[in-house]
């Protein structure tokens, strides 16, 4: 089409013809384009020019009774410098076209200029200005071709829109995405990138026979950083140990976060026999353990965690239990074994495991259900003191299942520290050890050689925040003297921060209740820890004592070198484990404050320790 001349005169009335070839030039100048500003540009360039325009301007409405609308896109000519927008009136007649859609366009003249303003619905108002007036009949004419540039504006910013929320969706899956294969807290892969990746490589191995293996590792006792330090420590621990286990792995072996404190390192490629790829799997266990043993430091805490690690060479011997549940569990099973022989080791996976671990799952299962089934019982195993009469009893938790029988504590006691189940247990056995000291206490005369009952802590009931309260509640309510319950805990609850711990011992004391540190000998023994907690009873571990002349010089050498030690801190010692007359006169000629084993009684039920006592006394 032959372009249109400007239109000069400002009253010339326009043909018809030419008014229809502008409306026509004008609808070409709209184009197809779906960007709103390119679409609108277009436009007010071609307008300016065909309509001799001063300016041009689109004007979206806006919340507010003054300044209701705003330029959202402008055009001026060259030198015109126009603000239409300052002026009241102008903004009256912008105004109008706020609230109706029924209006199509209005007219004013201002200081010579003439404002032409066209309905933009539903975004706001075209207004046309100019130094002339405008031709009589072109208003009308343009009313079709502003509302078709309206309609298509509006198709553009819906465009839009849709390509906004479009991208904003997969945005979100790529960041789902990626959460489903993350564990958010250490960025590490999860467990379900694990199971698949598992999978393929116990794959791959088969295929092209060569060996590969899976460690389970296990944090020894985080539960108790949880307890004791709050789970903000726990999750700084869990990422600094996260990154030094990334730092350990080899270009093509991987490691993922599959459980709270769990993770799992998967070699590959690790030889094509089993004894290289044992060896190999081997160097990479202990290089783990190394690697933990540095402390990590975490604000005022430098905190010391160990692994317990099992491990599965795949593919394995046996072909039908080679998939990656199986080889999965036998890393479990290899891990628990870890745990049992002491921690802070490995283990490999052999097929005997698989029936202790079956045991574990049927006892934490059956464990469960007895404390309401009533199959728990205390049991007392008296204390002898220098005067040969019983000057104390300790509390001992006995299980007897319909099923599985007697099961005893070395059985249980680890399996329930393992879960939550421990604190109902030791709930379960304060309650009842308090209920017994307090009958036994108003029974006895006044003047009786019996003291005490002891009752054994575990190191995860021990390490409870309110482990203090909970325990004098307890005891106040059963009205049992606090001077007559003694409490026995092992060097594990040093694992703690010494400071808290000395913090409870010491509430506890104000309280009258004295401690005895139990199984010495077997842990760590510090000595520097030892003369900073407030203890005043030492119980040398059995193994120490027992059948004493079968015992090496070296052996008794331990046992005398306690007892001195123990003299000069102050500390009073009690051996267990006495089962022999050679026992008994062994220890009698050391000088000891206190003993207990089958020489003199075994542990007993309550009313036989009633009656024990009364007939003595
Ligand atoms: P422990 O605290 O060192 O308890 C002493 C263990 O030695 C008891 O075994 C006791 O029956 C046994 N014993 C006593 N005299 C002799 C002896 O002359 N020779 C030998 N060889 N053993 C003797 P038990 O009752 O089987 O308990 C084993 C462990 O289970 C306890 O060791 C303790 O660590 C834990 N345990 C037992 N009862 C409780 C309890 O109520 N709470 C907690 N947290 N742990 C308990
Ligand atoms: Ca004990
Ligand atoms: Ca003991």
């Amino acid at each position: 089409m032959a372009a249109l001349k400007p239109e000069r005169s400002a009253s010339t009335q326009l043909s018809t013809i030419k008014l229809i070839s502008l409306q026509n030039e004008l609808l070409l100048s709209i184009g197809e384009s779906l960007h709103a500003r390119e679409v609108i540009h277009s436009f007010m360039q071609r307008a300016r020019n065909l309509l001799n325009l001063e300016s041009i301007h689109l004007y979206s409405f806006h919340e507010g009774p003054r300044h209701s609308q705003q330029i959202e896109h402008d055009i001026a000519a060259p030198h015109g410098d126009i603000r239409p927008h300052n002026h009241e009136k102008v903004m009256t007649l912008l105004q109008q076209f706020t609230r109706s859609e029924a209006r199509s366009f209005e007219q004013l003249e201002l200081n010579h200029t003439h404002y032409l303003a066209y309905s933009f619905h539903p975004y706001g108002v075209l207004l046309l200005v100019k130094k002339t007036a405008f031709a009589p009949g072109l208003p009308e004419a343009l009313i079709s071709i502003v509302k078709k540039l309206a309609r298509h504006y509006k198709i553009c910013i819906q465009h839009k829109q849709l390509k906004d929320q479009i991208s904003n969706i997969q945005d979100i899956r790529k960041s789902y995405e990626q959460q489903a294969k993350q564990d958010p807290l250490t960025n590490l892969p999860n467990r379900r990138e694990f199971r698949y990746a598992l999978y393929q490589e116990i794959a791959k191995a088969q295929r092209y026979h060569v060996f590969g293996a899976l460690l389970y590792i296990d944090l020894d006792n985080f539960k108790h950083i949880n307890d004791s330090l709050g789970h903000s420590v726990g999750d700084i621990l869990l990422t600094q140990i996260a990154e030094k286990l990334k730092a350990q792995a080899r270009a093509g072996d991987s490691v993922y976060r599959i459980g709270g404190d769990e993770f799992v390192y998967i070699l590959t490629n690790i030889g094509d026999n089993k004894t290289t790829a044992v060896n190999t799997t081997q160097h990479v266990a202990s290089r783990i353990l190394q690697v933990m043993e540095q402390p990590v430091s975490i604000g005022e805490f430098s905190l010391h965690i160990t692994p317990s690690i099992g491990i599965a060479i795949f593919p394995c011997d046996n072909e039908n239990e080679c998939d990656s549940e199986s080889v999965l569990k036998h890393a479990d099973t290899a891990m628990y074994r870890a745990k049992e022989q002491g921690r802070n080791r490995f283990e490999f996976f052999d097929p005997t495991m698989q029936d202790e671990a079956n045991k574990r799952l049927i006892i934490e299962d059956h464990l469960r259900k007895a404390i309401a089934k009533d199959e728990l019982h205390l049991a007392y195993q008296p204390i002898i003191g220098a005067n040969n009469r019983i000057v104390g009893a300790e509390s001992l938790i006995r299980w007897n299942n319909p099923t599985m029988g007697n099961i005893t504590p070395n059985d249980f006691v680890y399996i329930a520290e393992e879960s939550n189940l421990i604190l109902t247990l030791s709930d379960w056995i304060v309650e009842h050890a308090c209920a017994f000291a307090s009958k036994l206490y108003k029974q006895l005369p006044k003047n009786s050689d019996f003291q005490y009952i002891s009752i054994n802590i575990s190191p995860r009931q021990f390490i409870q925040q309110d482990f203090v309260d909970h325990l004098l509640d307890i005891i106040n309510r059963h009205h049992a003297p606090t001077e007559f319950i003694k409490l026995e805990f092992t060097e594990n609850v040093l694992a703690q921060n010494i400071d808290t711990t000395v913090g409870k011992m010491n509430r506890l004391i104000d309280h009258g209740i004295d401690f005895m540190l139990d199984d010495f000998g077997t842990g760590y023994s510090s000595l520097s820890y030892l003369h900073r907690l407030p203890v005043n009873i030492l119980k040398i571990d059995k193994s120490f004592v027992s059948n004493i002349e079968q015992q090496t010089p070296e052996q008794r050498t331990i046992i005398d070198a306690i007892l001195v030690m123990a003299d000069k801190l102050d500390i009073k010692c009690l051996v267990e484990g006495v089962e022999t007359e050679q026992d008994y006169r062994y220890m009698k000629s050391r000088n000891i404050y206190g003993m207990q084993g089958y020489y003199f009684h075994r542990p007993m039920a309550d009313e036989q320790l009633v009656k024990l006592l009364l007939q003595n006394d």
